[in-house]
Order: structure tokens, then sequence, then C-alpha cells
């Protein structure tokens, strides 16, 4: 089952680009054509059209996270104390910075390229549900303060509840630059876009194995791509490289869409597009859609063992019914509006929170993006110009970048990742349904739901975020 988005943007199997039959050669291959892929590619294009590339990609471009994802385009100053915790405070500015920029650029690259993605320019609300989460954000914009940056407005409760047309958004704060978009239809734009500048793009063709020979050869079932340099794009599926596999955990998100009932929201007085958080660990976000559906997701979902990447995290999702009831939490206004579909998606949670890039064995011409942890809509559009400096051997802001690391957090080994994250998700949940009643949860829960790696948003108490000089 295809998520909504991708239904709605009319994506088809019968439109595919033809799959790799025969051997090729390119000067670079990309493996994976989500965004991060189609960002990439555009990226080299724009410094050297001359560049030969090749995108593999085991479905259709979009297919992945990129064409189910809540849409909201997001900048990193909600991880500015993560991005503090391993660059100078100078580069974390200068990062978050850029992916704020990023959220115009892709409004305007989707303007200047005809393309649809209901790109809405409406902000961001990062609100609290329930009294435990009131002053989520104290801690990260004293930081930012201290850093004479301002990216978020505090709004009174009252503005808060008006514009998020719901009393349950009991106060919160805003950050006007970010953005939503149809998130199938912005991937199939990037694709098109690649296209036209002749970016060769095989679609049902996934990658079996890489070869590490010199040069590297990307091998798929009917054919084999020599490239110079090869990039692994693949989000949560680059779990297949051993030295990747205990650099993310692999954890679904899942999202419900309601009929479409412009009408209703716009009585709610919730009349833009603006993208809502809570604070918990296990987000819940909401967005109205251009149709006027709400569109209502949670993270936090299924974990698998030895972070495998099966059709599990395809398809409708298993926790439709909890999550409408978080929803139905949020907006009881909305009680009587059905929800209409469901689907689940994988997310490549780091341990900061934030991605990553670099080289597999060290080597220059094997690069990889990832860890883009739920945060990743703008943020790859800053990872693009990243992995196209590193393929291209600049040496520039984007290869020196703080994100370009080889001392990325592990998690633990199995069955420890497995076991202990089950419990850690569970403590979670445990403590957001505690505190959603109004109670306090016990100081071992507490202590056990703090264990959870970096989310969307700094936890309070327990994520304060450190500024490195
Ligand atoms: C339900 C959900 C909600 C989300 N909500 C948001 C949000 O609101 N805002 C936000 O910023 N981020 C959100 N995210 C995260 C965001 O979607 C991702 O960070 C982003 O799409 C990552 O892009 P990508 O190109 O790295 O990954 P993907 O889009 O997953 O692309 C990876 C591609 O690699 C391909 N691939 C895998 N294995 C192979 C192989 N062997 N050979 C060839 N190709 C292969 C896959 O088919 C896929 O197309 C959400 C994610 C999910 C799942």
């Amino acid at each position: 089952m295809l998520s909504h988005w991708l239904t709605e943007a009319g994506l088809s199997p019968d439109d595919a680009q033809p799959a790799l039959e025969g051997d090729t050669r390119a000067d670079i291959c990309i493996v994976g054509g989500g965004y991060a892929g189609l960002w990439t590619a555009l990226r080299l294009k724009e410094r050297d059209p001359s560049i030969d590339i090749a995108i593999v990609e085991k479905g259709l471009c979009g297919s992945g996270a990129s064409g189910r994802n809540g849409g909201f385009v997001l900048s990193w100053w909600a991880k500015f104390g993560s991005l503090c915790k391993f660059c100078p405070s100078d580069e974390a500015v200068r990062l978050a910075r850029a992916s704020a920029d990023a959220v115009g650029e892709i409004g305007r690259f989707c303007a200047d390229n005809g393309i649809d993605a209901h790109f809405r320019g409406d902000g961001w609300l990062w609100a609290a549900t329930s009294e435990s989460q009131v002053g989520s954000w104290t801690a990260l914009l004293d930081t930012l303060e201290r850093h004479q940056e301002h990216p978020f407005e505090r709004w009174e409760p009252e503005t808060v509840q008006r514009r998020s047309g719901s009393a349950r958004n009991m106060a919160g704060v805003f950050e006007p630059t970010a953005a939503s978009v149809q998130p199938a239809m912005l991937a199939q734009g990037l694709r098109r876009a690649a296209l036209a500048k002749d970016v060769r793009i095989y679609e049902r063709t996934p990658m079996m194995s890489l070869h590490r020979g010199r040069p590297p050869k990307v091998v798929t079932p009917r054919g084999i791509v020599t490239a110079e340099k090869v990039v692994v794009v693949m989000n949560t599926w680059a779990t297949m490289f051993p030295e990747l596999r205990r650099t993310i955990v692999v954890v679904a998100s899942d999202v419900v869409a309601t009929q479409p009932m412009p009408e209703r929201l716009a009585a709610a007085g919730w009349t833009d597009g603006m993208c809502i958080s809570d604070s918990r660990t296990l987000v819940n976000y909401y967005r109205p859609t251009m149709d006027g559906r709400i569109a209502f997701g949670t993270g936090g979902g299924r974990l698998s063992f030895g972070n495998r990447v099966g059709e599990r995290y395809d398809g409708p999702s298993p926790r439709a019914r909890e999550i409408e009831g978080f929803f139905r939490h949020i907006y009881p206004g909305f009680s009587d509006v059905p929800i209409a579909t469901h689907w689940t998606g994988p997310i490549d949670r780091s341990l900061s929170g934030l991605p990553f890039f670099g080289r597999l064995d060290g080597r220059d011409d094997l690069l990889y993006g990832l860890g883009f942890s739920g945060n990743g809509v703008g943020p790859t559009s800053v990872g693009g110009r990243i992995l196209a400096s590193l393929a291209l051997g600049a040496k520039d802001e984007w290869s020196a970048c703080g994100l370009v690391r080889d001392d990325v957090g592990l998690f633990p080994r199995e069955p420890v990742r497995y076991v202990g994250g089950r419990m850690v998700i569970a403590a979670n949940r445990r403590k957001e349904r505690l505190e959603d009643e109004g109670r306090t949860p016990g100081p071992l829960t507490v202590r056990l739901a703090g264990l959870a790696p970096a989310g969307l948003v700094p936890v309070k108490g327990v994520d304060a975020p450190a500024a490195k000089a």
C-alpha cells in the first residue's frame, strides 16, 4: 500500500524509469533515490553540469521515507544543543543557519522549476500538550539568546490555542522560517529536475552488493555500475553495511490522515499550513494538508532486531488506532471526523538526532550520508551540498563541516540494543501517558525514558543544550 502522499502525487510503477540492463560506467553512482540522493545529484550538477551521474533506486524515487513523511520542512535550530555537543559554537550556528536557509531555498527551487509540492511557509509551532511539557524549549532558547540567535517567537498561551485550533496545545514557541510540503510531490519534482539535467535514474534496480575494488562497482540484478565515486544515501537500508549497522536505530514513524474538512479547520482557527509538534520524546506531529485534512503522525514505532528493514516498515500502520487516539485527545473538536488512511515508514535515528557524513573504509571514493533522524525534508538539501563537496574532493565549508565525522556514537550490540530499545520506548509511553493524565511518573520510569536518543526536540531536563567553546 502506498502512502496517501504517493497516491495523491500519482506515483505509478508505469512511469518508472527503466531498470538497469547490462553494465555501464558513471563518474558518480548514487545509491538511493530519496531526497538525499536526488539533492546530491542536483547539487553536483549545479557545480559541474558535465558530471555523468547514475542513480540506482530499488523501487521508485520517493518510495522510501521521502514519499511518506509528515511534510514538515524544519531547520536544525531545535537541535542546536545537539550540534553544540560536537561542533564549536560558531560552526553550530553556521549549520543551523544553513538549515534554516534551506527551507526558503526549497520553496524557491520549487517555484523556479515548476514543482507544485504544496510548499507553504507558514512556520512551525513547538507546543506543549501537557503541563509537564511546558517550557521544554526554555533551556534551548536561553542558549540561543547567549549566541544572539532568535529563531523562535515566544507565543502567549492564548495565541497558541487560537492559532492551533485546540486548547490542548496549551503553550509553545513558534519558528516562522519553517514550512510544509506534500512530501511525495517534492520527491517527484526533484526527480523530474534531475532527469532534466541528464541524471540517469535506474528505478526498480536494487544494489545487491558494493564491490570495493578500485574503481568501485555497484552490483544490481541485471547490470553493474562502475563509477569513480559511489555515494550511499539509503536511509535505514544502509544498515546492510556492517560498519554502519550500529550507528542508527531503525524505528518506525506512523501517520494517519483524516477525511478533508477545510470548513471545520477554518472554523477552529487553524487557517494556514502551520506545522505543530508536541514536546514528547515519542513526538506527535500534525499539520493541515492543502485539501483540508489533518495529517497526524507519531514517532517511536516499531523497532527491529538487528536493525533489519523488512516489509514491516511499509504499508498500513500497525498503530493506527493508537495514533488516532492521540489525535482525538489533542483535537476533541474533530472527534466525529473519520480517519481516511494511514501508513508507516522507517526512520534512521542516530544517537545525536543529527545526520552524519563520511567515508566507508576511510576511502574518498565511497561516501555516505545517514541519520537524518526524522528531520530530513529540509536538511537533506544541506546534506546534498555536503555530499557533493565530498564527491568532488572540494576543500570547503561543506566537506569540512562539523557533520562530516568519524566519531559517530554507536548503539549497543544485539540483543541489548533491541531489548533495551523496547524498554526505553515502553518507559516513554508510560511516562507520557501519566503526564497526559496529570500524574507524575516514578523515578525509574523517568530514568529509563531519559535513555532515548535525542529526538525532534530536546527533552525537558534530559537533553539540555550544552555549548562547546
Ligand atoms: C512516517 C515518517 C514521517 C516523517 N516526517 C518527517 C517530517 O515531517 N519532516 C522531516 O523533516 N522528516 C520527516 N521524516 C524523515 C524524512 O522523511 C527522511 O529523513 C528523509 O526522507 C530521508 O531521505 P533519504 O533520501 O535519506 O531517505 P529515503 O527517502 O528513504 O531514500 C532512501 C532510498 O534508498 C532506496 N534504497 C534502499 N535500499 C536500496 C538498495 N539496496 N539499492 C538501491 N536503492 C535502495 C530506498 O528505496 C529509498 O528510496 C519522516 C519519516 C517518516 C518515515
